[in-house]
């Protein structure tokens, strides 16, 4: 099936319940069992289905199915949001005394999860180049447990060396971890590039309203093999799972990634989706890829405007010609388009605020991925109690404004920034 069709009709059967054409919603905690055998079975993974809705839930699983479609993958589970949809993925292989390898270029609830949480856990972080992986490769070693980095990455916009990253962490044998958010299922999919496990926050794109929060990971087909071809990195897959009556993961013959979060990380954490969240995803989902189209079409417009407009210094959208990304999004994503993200500099600091302050139409949001455009300055609001110095420090330009562009006609969105700018 084609994506379009995938996001409209995967994972669910109409003819089973009472034919619901619209994907009805388990609003229920638990489920009753057959009897003794049956609950003792389910348990035992001898046959599948519902136990509890904190470890899996038959709406929540049909989004599951469809995304993992969507993306190409084997299998894919879905959390309470990206933040613990990252937390998951990198939990699922990495634990006191291991390293994990983060690009340069992360969404900062990502970056402050890994050098700071994750530290605190006893799991260390290193940092790569993302634009090049010129450093990647010196810095992988036995305790190596993943490769972790955005397909587009959010604030900078900027796509990494994806083969070069891919071929390294092949060569080593090492997981990697793609959050593919900012492009969206639609535009890209990591995994037919070699990736091994994609996530994103569906908060954003997916979600596409900004109404409901949500994570999702996505395993690539064959990972059993992976595990038991570097079982010493990867032992907690090929060795008795403890907490599991002694399950052998690569001894089952599931999707393996997502089947280990189910069985121990949901199950003891409990980061799991509403139910009503995932409807209401599934229902944004089936316009995902019409969504998205639309998103960049409006985008590359602004970026356009903004590239010749007198008061503006620069325009990062990789959309345009002029962008250092512009061949990668050329050549990984669909019709090359480049999905919603634009940011500009302008000439001061107090020229930036004035943007901010004078926009009517674009909302001061700290989000993205809305069907409303949404417009942020981070040196005059989430970063306001730094000097120019600490901000420069963090990578916060003072001079930077960032634009989510969303689903209203360009010209509106222009005229608004036009009178802005003035
Ligand atoms: C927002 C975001 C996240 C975190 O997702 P939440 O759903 O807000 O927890 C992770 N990665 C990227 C790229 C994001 O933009």
């Amino acid at each position: 099936m084609e994506k379009e069709t995938i996001a409209i009709h995967a994972g669910y059967n109409k003819k089973q319940g009472n034919g619901e054409m619209a994907v009805p919603i388990s609003q229920t905690t638990a489920y009753a069992f057959r009897d003794s055998e049956h609950a003792a079975n389910l348990f035992a993974l001898k046959e599948l289905g519902p136990i509890y809705t904190r470890l899996t839930n038959p709406t929540t699983d049909i989004l599951e199915q469809r995304f993992a479609q969507l993306e190409g993958g084997a299998a894919a589970i879905c959390t309470s949001s990206g933040q613990a949809a990252s937390f998951f993925a990198v939990a699922n292989v990495a634990e006191a005394g291991d390293n994990i390898i983060i690009s340069d270029k992360l969404y900062g609830g990502s970056v402050s999860l890994f050098t700071y949480t994750c530290k605190r856990f006893g799991i260390e972080t290193k940092i790569f180049n993302s634009d090049d992986a010129s450093n990647l490769e010196e810095l992988i070693d036995d305790k190596t447990k993943a490769i972790y980095f955005e397909s587009l990455s959010n604030p900078q916009i900027a796509i990494p060396a994806l083969e070069k990253i891919v071929e390294i962490a092949k060569k080593h044998g090492v997981l990697t971890i793609c959050d593919n958010t900012v492009a969206s299922a639609a535009l890209f999919n990591p995994i037919s590039w070699g990736v091994d496990v994609v996530v994103h926050s569906t908060s954003k794109y997916t979600s596409g309203q900004g109404t409901a929060l949500g994570g999702i990971i996505v395993e690539r087909d064959g990972l059993a093999e992976f595990f038991k071809a570097n079982s010493n990195r990867y032992s907690h897959f090929t060795t008795p799972d403890e907490s599991y009556h002694g399950l052998v993961y690569t001894d089952v013959p599931l999707p393996n990634f997502c089947l280990r979060i189910r069985l121990s990380l949901l199950r003891d954490i409990g980061a799991t989706p509403a139910p009503f969240n995932s409807w209401l995803l599934i229902q944004t989902l089936e316009t995902l890829g019409l969504r998205v189209d639309k998103h960049s079409d409006n985008a590359l417009e602004v970026a356009k405007f903004l590239e010749s407009h007198p008061k503006v210094k620069a325009v990062n959208y990789p959309g345009l010609k002029s962008n250092k990304y512009y061949d990668r999004a050329q050549k990984y994503f669909k019709n090359g388009k480049a999905s919603g993200l634009i940011s500009f500099d302008v000439e001061s600091f107090e020229d930036a605020k004035k943007v901010i302050d004078s926009v009517k139409l674009f909302s001061v949001v700290v989000n993205i991925g809305d069907s409303k455009s949404l417009i942020t300055h981070p040196a005059s609001t989430t970063h306001s109690q730094m000097t120019e110095e600490e901000l420069l420090k963090a990578g916060v330009n003072p001079v930077t404004v960032r634009l989510s562009i969303g689903l209203e006609n360009p010209i509106d969105l222009i005229e608004d920034l036009t009178q802005a700018l003035n």
